[in-house]
């Protein structure tokens, strides 16, 4: 913790020098905690954010055990905000919800709660407060502190994940605070190729210096190092990996693909294909609900609609075929109906649909490829078009 109260007033170490805070230890001042009232220890390092702590953790509910990291964001982003806003405070006290903002701001049009998150907690969690939040009229702000595994490809936890959020020029984008950098790096365009491997964009860098509410963006270009030119690899090697990975009598799809008597290695190129932006939410691969796309509406009827589309995508939901992704911080309305336009609309793009007024048609009848050469030729009459989308992003 940051703030204590002395003398009935809220004293904050960050606005002292660490001599100041010793001589006042050495005076042996009754610091207490402002949630419990019980007394705290000063704790003054050569190394981490002079802080106060409790005698004992079983003391008190709200003030949860710091790290370093969290102590230092929380210093970083109160000094940064408080050159920006009159009115903000650390270690804000809810009285309503009964919990404590890491930082909180009052401006002339909304109340926004900082919460600096660096260790995993439930996502439940991020949920209820996130809901507490917006019942109270408050605009949260999550900031993870986290370090992300990221090579060629950012691979994240589930609880990582829960971060992600969207916004139109940027996509589905992450936004990681690194405060021994002092700096934001945001993760855009993000887009999965499977469970927790996620394509992106470079990071785009914002020192603590320029941080505002809401985060702005600075105009330099957005790199693709990554493009989905390499799509086509990340989908074979999918399809690779389930084949030795799987049990073909266990595994739900794949039984399903047998039964019907396709061939799973030589499954079309148009199951697979990415639906970006909003095709992130789901966390099965495109080939597995693009498959039970086809299969439960596709190469069935006649014609159909993004609302029969939809509505299969969720007959698939509600039976556990299908898995949404859990983004917290990000309002999903619709996301189902946007999924099932853009794959709708990207299959009208490579030739295999066709548009009649509110419907859609296939321009050919279904066929899965059942042998090797067969499928080759599938593959080269099919990449021209497919190229042809995956230059477009
Ligand atoms: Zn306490």
């Amino acid at each position: 913790m940051l703030t204590a109260l002395l003398n009935q007033q809220v004293f904050t170490t960050i606005h002292y020098s660490r001599e100041e805070l010793r001589g006042l230890r050495r005076k042996d001042v009754s610091f207490v905690c402002p949630h419990c009232s019980s007394r705290l220890t000063m704790k003054i390092g050569s190394r981490n954010i002079p802080h106060f702590a409790h005698m004992s953790d079983a003391d008190c509910e709200k003030v949860r055990g710091e790290t370093p990291q969290h102590l230092l964001s929380k210093q970083l982003l109160y000094d940064r905000l408080s050159s920006l806003y009159e009115n903000v405070s650390l270690e804000h006290y809810i009285k309503e919800l009964k919990q404590v903002a890491d930082i909180y701001v009052k401006t002339d049009t909304a109340d926004i709660a900082i919460e600096i998150q660096c260790s995993t907690i439930p996502i439940s969690e991020i949920v209820g407060r996130t809901y507490g939040y917006h019942r109270q009229g408050i605009t949260p702000f999550w900031i993870l502190t986290q370090s992300l595994k990221s090579k060629k490809l950012l691979n994240l936890t589930t609880f990582q994940q829960a971060f992600i959020r969207y916004s139109p020029p940027l996509d589905y984008f992450l936004l990681q605070f690194l405060p021994d950098r002092g700096i934001f790096q945001l993760y855009t365009h993000l887009f999965p190729v499977s469970g927790t491997a996620f394509m992106s964009a470079a990071p785009i860098i914002i020192p603590v210096s320029k941080f505002t509410l809401p985060i702005s963006i600075p105009d330099a270009p957005v790199l693709h190092p990554y493009s989905l030119s390499t799509w086509t690899n990340f989908r074979t090697k999918w399809v690779y990996n389930k084949i030795h990975f799987n049990k073909t009598r266990t595994d739900v799809f794949l039984r399903e693909v047998y039964g019907e008597g396709d061939t799973f290695l030589y499954l079309p190129l148009f199951i697979g294909l990415p639906v970006i932006p909003h095709g992130i939410h789901i966390r099965n691969h495109e080939v597995e609900w693009q498959y039970y796309l086809w299969k439960d509406c596709l190469k069935k009827d006649r014609l159909f609609s993004v609302e029969s589309v939809s509505k299969a995508l969720y007959r698939r939901l509600i039976k556990g075929h299908i898995e949404l992704r859990s983004f917290p911080l990000q309002k999903s309305d619709e996301v189902i109906k946007r999924i099932a336009d853009g794959y709708l609309r990207l299959l009208e793009e490579v030739h295999v649909l066709r548009k009649v007024n509110d419907t859609f048609q296939l321009i050919e009848p279904w066929s899965c490829p059942d042998h090797f050469s067969a499928f080759e030729k599938h593959q080269h009459d099919f990449f021209p078009k497919w190229k042809h989308i995956l230059k477009k992003q």
